[in-house]
């Protein structure tokens, strides 16, 4: 059990509003509110995990219906080819919300490595 309801969650549940725009019965996706990109969606499960460090045997189907549910947005936002897919684990990698997340970045260049 977690302490307290992350932001996504509160997301989820309808307590704090956002910009949908995707839903299922397993996920949600929203679009960033300060985005890096013209197109910026964060992605998550409706099921809280905190990390990807968190991720169970158990969510193996769970985290691949996200990629699908994430080609599926890449495409009908018009970057299919051309876009950025990051999850940051723990606050040395960046990670601010303890609910596991993909940003869907696209619509401009991207240079490797990340900073
Ligand atoms: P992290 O740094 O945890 O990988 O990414 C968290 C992301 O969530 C950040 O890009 C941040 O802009 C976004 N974010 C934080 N709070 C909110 C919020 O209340 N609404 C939305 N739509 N995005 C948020």
């Amino acid at each position: 059990m977690m302490a307290e309801k992350s932001i996504f969650k509160k997301i989820i549940d309808r307590e704090i509003p956002a910009t949908i725009v995707y839903e299922d019965d397993l996920c949600l996706a929203f679009e960033d509110i300060n985005p890096q990109a013209p197109v910026h969606v964060i992605v998550i499960p409706k099921k809280e995990i905190a990390s990807a460090d968190d991720v169970a045997e158990e969510d193996e189907a769970l985290v691949g219906h996200l990629m699908v549910a994430i080609r599926e947005m890449a495409a009908k936002l018009g970057i299919a080819g051309g876009y950025r897919v990051v999850t940051n684990c723990g606050p040395a990698a960046g990670q601010e919300v303890m609910h596991l997340h993909f940003h869907l970045l696209g619509g401009r260049g991207f240079s490797w490595p990340p900073g």
